[in-house]
Formats: structure tokens, sequence, C-alpha cells
């Protein structure tokens, strides 16, 4: 493991610095960065990004990246996280639908898309979870049926993030109940503006609304749309979730030094709280944990700057900041006391920043993988153990449970 940047490493980090300096917007932390208040300041940042080239920096410059490696993009969202301009409108289209279009769609299709959602004037939403799909997605049951050069589709998805602020999605179908399940899925592109797709928001605990429910009702797309081959959308799926795994970079919320810092200004009885016993327990854990944590990055940052893909152990990052980001919240909140409750970053940093991390922590235990798959990962994957039990592999779809 190498603790350092490299030479290269640590000129591009001053550069990409010095660049975030001169230009990046005065950030408000605390809030959630997928707002709809910060929608016209995100896309204003996303294109003088890709003016610079700092918006896709790993995509080649013929297609507006910077033609840059995985470490230098790290580097530039780790600068940018501290800048607090780190938007969450782009993420899932630039990092994981745009790519899924550039490795199978056609030349005029890429032409079309790539540079609009690059600069942010277009954004894109992931169609994956539905009711009876989630950790198993290729459970799910929406279908597309040929007719012609069309395709009909019908059924539902939940959890799409952004789809009510997104112009396309990536729709991963299924066209054939009679195979397999992994082995009958076909994955499209589709216009989210149809008046065949129905978007309804879930009305979040935090208040905000940023993931939904999206019907189709007999949704016309053209064969064109069609990204990869009829029935092999799961290998296509695929290219989208490795991609969701070089989503390393900044902090996700405060950590041990911020709550050691209220724990300074906030009083237990007559005392302040870090002097209390039981909290300074607490703190070391989440030291410890901390600490930990950076060390398993570090390593995924070894590979990537060697020109190696993470593996699985990246997994381990995401259970333990995730359960530390709701323990650490909730702790937090319990200290102000009623001062718990402020939401509004212009009243209070600090209080909104934790009330903001307490109500997304618990997502953040399930999208891109609920604590138990992970576990199930890391299992098979990193400690080499027996597989998980999956009867239903080789049923054809319609005999499957989730099938029926
Ligand atoms: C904040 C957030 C954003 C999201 N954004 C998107 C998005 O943009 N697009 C999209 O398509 N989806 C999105 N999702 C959906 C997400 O991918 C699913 O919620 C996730 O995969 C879990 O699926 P599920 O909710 O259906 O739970 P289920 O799969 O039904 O799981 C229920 C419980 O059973 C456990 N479980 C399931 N299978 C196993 C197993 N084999 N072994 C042990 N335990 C198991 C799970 O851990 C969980 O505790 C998002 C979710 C969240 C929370």
């Amino acid at each position: 493991m190498d603790f350092n940047d490299s030479p290269e490493e640590a000129e591009f980090r001053e550069t990409a610095r010095a660049w975030l300096s001169a230009h990046a917007p005065t950030a408000v932390t605390g809030r959630s960065t997928r707002h709809a208040d910060l929608m016209a300041e995100a896309k204003a940042w996303q294109a003088k990004k890709a003016d610079a080239g700092y918006a896709q920096i790993t995509w080649p410059k013929e297609w507006g990246g910077g033609g840059g490696t995985p470490i230098q993009s790290v580097i530039f969202s780790q600068e940018e996280a501290k800048f607090g301009v780190a938007y969450g409108f782009f993420g899932i289209g630039l990092g994981m639908c745009v790519p899924t279009v550039m490795a199978f769609a056609d030349e005029a299709t890429k032409k079309r898309f790539v540079g609009p959602a690059l600069r942010g004037e277009e954004i894109w939403c992931q169609l994956f979870s539905e009711p009876a799909g989630g950790s198993d997605v290729a459970g799910l049951r929406t279908r597309a049926v040929k007719e012609g050069d069309e395709w009909v589709i019908n059924g539902q998805k939940v959890w799409t993030t952004g789809a009510h602020y997104s112009d396309f999605g990536i729709l991963l179908t299924r066209t054939n109940p009679d195979a397999p399940k992994h082995k009958g899925l076909t994955m499209f592109w589709i216009d989210m503006h149809d008046p065949a797709v129905s978007v309804k928001p879930i009305h979040q605990m935090s208040g905000s609304s940023d993931f939904n429910e999206v019907y189709f009702t007999d949704l016309r797309v053209k064969d064109s749309q069609r990204l990869g081959a009829v029935d092999d959308g799961w290998k296509v799926a695929l290219v989208t979730l490795m991609n969701e795994r070089l989503a390393v970079g900044g902090s996700t919320g405060p950590n041990y030094a911020e709550i050691m810092e209220l724990a300074r200004t906030v009083n237990d009885g007559e005392e302040p709280a870090l002097n209390n016993q039981a909290f300074r327990q607490k703190l070391a854990d989440w030291y410890v944990l901390s600490e930990g944590l950076k060390f398993t990055r570090f390593r995924t940052m070894t590979a990537l700057s060697r020109g190696q893909t993470p593996g699985p152990e990246s997994s381990i990052g995401k259970i333990i900041s995730a359960n530390q980001l709701q323990d650490l919240s909730h702790q937090a909140m319990e200290l102000e006391d009623q001062f718990g409750i402020i939401v509004d970053p212009k009243i209070s940093p600090m209080e909104a920043a934790f009330q903001q991390s307490a109500m997304w922590a618990p997502g953040l235990r399930i999208a891109g993988g609920t604590d138990e798959i992970l576990k199930n990962i890391i299992a098979e994957r990193v400690l080499g153990l027996p597989g998980d039990i999956r009867v239903d592999k080789d049923l054809p779809f319609k005999d499957a449970p989730a099938g029926r």
C-alpha cells in the first residue's frame, strides 16, 4: 500500500485545488446535494467543469472528457468534496447510465447523448429496481413485448433516484419469461418525458423526495433504443453495476472530528459532553473505524494508481461508513437535544448537517447493495466461503416464485 501521492498525482491535486479555489461557487453545507433549489447552480457548475476537462476525468477527450486516469478522478472528487460543491444530480447518469450507453449504443446515439449529459444539460436515471426485484434485480417483471419495429413496455419501477428531474433513463425489462431469470432480460434507453411514463415522487422522512415510483403504460420504444442484444440485458446491467463500484472518493457526511467538536461545545450536566466516559468510549470506536476506512480507501487508491480495478473488498467501505454514519448522527442529535430538530443550514450548519446525515444514513445502508448483500459478497468473494443458496437460478422465470 502506498499512502502518498506520486509526484504526478501531487501535481494534479495542486492544479485541481487551485482551479477549484478560483472557480467553485460558495457552498452551504448541511443540505441535500440534490435539493431542487440547487439545480440551476449545479448545472452551471457542471458546464464549467466540462469546459475545464474536469466533468468526467477518465472519459476520452474526443467525448469531452479529461483523458485522465481513475486515480485523478478520485483525487478531484476528494478535493471537490472539500468545497461542498459535489452536487448529486449527475452522478447516476454520468457514472452509470451514460457509460452503459457508450458501451452498447451506435455512434449516432452516442453523439446525440454524451455531450449534453457531460455538460449537465440532460440528466439520466437508472430504472432497475422493482417491488419484486431489488437485491435480486433479475427477478424484475416489467414486460417488453416486440410489435414490428417497436417494443411495448408495461410495468413498474421503484426507488428510481432523480426520475422526477431526469430527461432520459436506462430501463431493464423482461423480454423472455420462458428463460431463466438472468437470461430473458433486455435493456433500452427511454425518454422520461414520454406521456406513457408516469413518475410519482416518494415522500421521505427528511421532507425531500429524492426517488420515485415510475409506471409504464403501453410505452412504445423503437428497436433502435435497445442497448445490447435481445435477452442479453443482464450483461448490459453488469456494465452499469460495475461502474457503480468505481464510485469511491470523498467522505459521505460528518465523522468523528465533527462530533468531537460538537461535544466540546454542548454540556452534559455541568460539564462538556466530551468529558463523559461513555461518550469517549464511542468516540474511540468511531476513530478506530474511521482509521480502518481510511486505510481501506488507500488500498483502493493504490489499486487505481497502479492501473488495477478495485476488487470486492471495496464493499467493506460502504457497510462500515453507512453504519457508522447512522450511529454517529443519532448520537449527535442526542447531544444537540432540542436543537437537533434544526434542518436549515442557514440557522446552524452543524445541526443541519447531523440531521441531514441521520435521515440519509438508513438509505445509504440499502442503496447500491444492502448490508446483508454486501456481507454475502464479502463472504463469498473476499473470504471464499460457500455461496448463497440460489434455488431459482436455472428455472424458467415464469415458474420461479418471483415470476408467478
Ligand atoms: C437511497 C436509495 C436510492 C436508490 N436509487 C435507485 C435507483 O436510482 N435506481 C434503482 O433501480 N434502484 C435504486 N434503489 C433501490 C435499491 O437498489 C434497492 O432498494 C436495493 O437493491 C434493495 O432492494 P429492495 O429495496 O427491493 O429490498 P429487498 O431486496 O426486498 O431486501 C429486503 C431485505 O432482505 C434482505 N435480503 C434480500 N436478499 C437477501 C439475501 N440473498 N441474503 C440475505 N438477505 C437478503 C435485504 O438485505 C433487506 O434487508 C435505491 C435505493 C435507495 C435506498
